[in-house]
């Protein structure tokens, strides 16, 4: 099936979409982006997302050519025109296309920014395997660069991640930056130990990640312990349980890193706990 994609203010369909070969995005990796799941055909955390997008924007100085709310209505006609049940909708803001190709930023008045969406169906997202199978990851060396709360395009070294850890037979990598994990190539990273949360704390080391914040808070809702500190692979490979989380992933037990399996190397009660408290808060509040 043909996509309808969203492109500087129309609908179109996929094949006939164009972004110019000057844009920053193409160029200068010069943009940033959002990825929002939706479940049942409603848009999951999308205030969070939003929220997000504008910081992004605002760390880089680049405006937003839409307003939050506009963008709600179109993330809502590219669910309703792809009749979209389960799945993704990708977002991407660059500098825009300045003409030709120059390292200094153009004028954001005569260079309007490009903003691109398109869906993604993903049938069964919400039933991954995975949460019942578990992921087993590698450590890598986290050489990306200092701002990573910033949600940009840059994303070659997650990507070279990846394929690190598809090279070794597992699922993904985690990055270890002075001795400490950052977080996964597209996830943030937790450990469980007595029963404990354990993550990195928020600074421009790791994305602060919307599935994050709103796992943390179910957490806590439910008296689970949360402690945010940053903490090593072998603390990792000693503890109860480990997870990941994203908004494609939503929650996803970790079973074995760098070859060692966690606990008893299945998913752990805490991890699917809050995969399940995720999905259906998740579920009810989605917009
Ligand atoms: N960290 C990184 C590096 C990511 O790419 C992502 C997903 N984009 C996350 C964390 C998780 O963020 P979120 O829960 O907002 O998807």
């Amino acid at each position: 099936m043909t996509r309808t994609v969203y492109v500087n203010g129309s609908y179109l369909p996929e094949t006939e979409a164009t972004v110019s070969i000057f844009d920053r995005g193409f160029l200068m990796a010069d943009g940033v982006y959002e990825v929002t799941s939706v479940l049942g055909g409603k848009l999951i955390d999308f205030g969070g997302h939003a929220a997000r997008l504008e910081r992004s924007l605002s760390e880089l100085d680049m405006a937003s050519p839409v307003t939050m709310a506009a963008l709600l209505e179109i993330h809502r006609e590219l669910v309703r025109l792809n009749n979209i049940d389960e799945g993704l909708i990708y977002l991407q803001i660059t500098r825009g296309n300045p003409g030709d190709r120059d390292f200094a930023f153009p004028d954001p008045q005569k260079t309007p920014s490009t903003i691109v969406l398109f869906t993604q169906a993903k049938p069964g997202l919400a039933d991954s395997p995975a949460a019942k199978k578990g992921l087993r990851v590698i450590s890598i060396d986290d050489i990306r660069w200092g701002r990573r709360d910033i949600k940009t395009v840059q994303l070659l070294y997650p990507s070279m991640g990846k394929m690190m850890a598809k090279k070794a037979g597992v699922d993904d990598a985690w990055f270890v930056e002075d001795g400490k994990v950052t977080e996964g190539t597209s996830n943030n990273a937790y450990i469980v130990k007595g029963g404990k949360i354990i993550t990195r704390d928020l600074s421009s080391d790791i994305l602060h990640g919307i599935t994050r914040a709103a796992v943390l808070r179910f957490a806590r809702e439910a008296q689970m312990e949360v402690e945010e500190r940053a903490f090593t692979v072998a603390e990792a490979q000693g503890a109860d349980e480990a997870y990941i989380t994203s908004a494609s992933a939503f929650v996803l037990p970790v079973v074995e890193i760098d070859g060692v399996a966690l606990g008893c190397g299945t998913p752990g009660p805490v991890a699917t706990r809050l995969r399940e408290i995720y999905l259906d808060e998740s579920r009810k509040a989605a917009v």
